[in-house]
């Protein structure tokens, strides 16, 4: 039944192929896309350059040294000053390695979406009776020991202790749980060292009822953009989003919570890259032919100035962003709960959205809102800033995600 379905669906997923422009001859280039109709290839001291003019605080919407090289528009977007606001992401997915592999354009599909049903609290205890659980002071912990590292980029000669750190804390709370049947793998990128970290929850053997997994993510990298070894500490971006994740795993895995889907729980690397890692997992998922009921893309939770503010990004999935809406409302119903948009690709979801998962993503504030974290990809993002017992909602959403889609 469920093959049938999922089979009719993929029939009517509307591709959208996004053509490759050739490279340039001559020098080093990246091929970044800003947006469905907008792919351009950037001299690769271009993004250097911007992330400089950022760093200086720069107002200049044009990068001086390359303004005959690249459009206007890619100018405004890599030196993220658009609108006059800091981006979430670095405002671009980057495609060179995909033009590499020798492809000519990017088919972009409108991702089959189930109908979910109705989020109903009172039948999930397994979620709302941890609620309580949640633990603040892990979140601190998980923030301030990734913040800590000089830098989590993924070209630093340091990349690879951001997943050495998370990987030793899903062991050891493996370990403590006694839970054997959970597995953590690394999904290695190409190009650079910074792996991936998935770790896997197995449905219960005798409630198994799908194929379908159920995916839950954060980006464990960090950037400030200039040199790979300078600071980044990268505490609400994307330190908090991994911390709720991390949370969310430790409280089911303690607790012997096992659904009736497999539940991925996901560490990005080089989502500052240009959403280069959640692109190799997402592609190999597709490829391997793993079929995703849903992905959740934590980003940036931890900037609370008051009572806790839940924004849910509406795009890519609007089908998929309204039943979490709904999610968000229904279990955590002292929480304000905000829409509001991206309009290119914000995280990692994107890169889940583009080959035809749906996917959806919860952060503190959209790219151009007020309630956005000003210090987002500066030294300043460090985490004695952020709000913990606020950000807690974001543990809650996490578990109240899992249990529902995968119950
Ligand atoms: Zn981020």
């Amino acid at each position: 039944m469920r093959t049938a379905v999922t089979a009719l669906l993929v029939l009517f997923a509307l591709a959208v192929a996004i053509p490759y422009p050739k490279r340039p001859t001559e020098g080093n280039w990246r091929l970044l896309q800003f947006s469905d109709e907008h792919v351009e290839w950037i001299p690769e001291g271009a993004v250097e350059e911007a992330a400089d003019l950022i760093q200086a605080e720069s107002k200049t919407l044009s990068i001086p040294k390359f303004s005959n090289q690249i459009s206007k528009e890619a100018s405004a977007a890599l030196t993220a000053r658009l609108f006059g606001k800091s981006q979430l992401g670095v405002g671009f997915i980057d495609r060179t390695l995909h033009y590499e592999s020798g492809a000519s354009s990017f088919e972009s599909f409108d991702a089959p979406t189930p109908d979910y049903p109705t989020p109903d609290p009172s039948s999930h205890a397994a979620a709302t009776n941890l609620f309580d659980k949640v633990k603040p002071s892990n979140l601190k912990k998980t923030v301030v020991d990734l913040s800590t590292l000089v830098t989590r980029f993924y070209l630093s000669s340091i990349s690879k202790k951001g997943p050495a750190y998370l990987t030793a804390q899903l062991n050891s709370i493996i370990g403590k749980a006694k839970a054997k049947d959970v597995v953590i793998k690394q999904v290695a990128n190409k190009g650079f060292d910074q792996n991936n970290v998935v770790a896997i929850v197995p449905a219960a053997a005798d409630k198994k009822s799908g194929d379908d997994i159920v995916i839950v993510g954060g980006h464990l990298d960090s950037t400030t953009g200039g040199d790979p070894e300078a600071r980044a500490p990268g505490a609400d971006d994307d330190a908090s989003g991994s911390a709720i994740v991390l949370e969310t795993f430790r409280l089911l895995v303690e607790s012997g919570w096992r659904g009736s889907r497999d539940v991925h729980f996901m560490f990005f690397a080089a989502e500052e890259g240009g959403l280069l890692g959640s692109s190799t997992v997402a592609k190999k998922y597709k490829a391997d032919g793993v079929e995703v009921r849903a992905m959740l893309q934590m980003e940036m939770c931890g900037y609370q100035k008051g009572d806790p503010v839940i924004t849910v990004l509406s795009d890519p999935n609007p089908k998929l962003s309204t039943w979490l809406s709904t999610l968000v409302d229904t279990y955590l119903p002292n929480v304000t709960a905000r829409r509001s948009t991206c309009g290119y690709g914000c995280s990692d979801h994107n890169s889940f959205d583009d080959v035809g998962y749906p996917s959806a993503c919860i952060s503190e504030a959209g790219p151009y809102d007020s309630g956005l974290n000003p210090n987002m990809h500066t030294t300043g993002d460090v985490a004695s800033i952020l709000n913990f017992d606020a950000a807690a909602v974001f543990v809650r959403a996490g578990l109240a995600w899992v249990v529902e889609l995968a119950q």
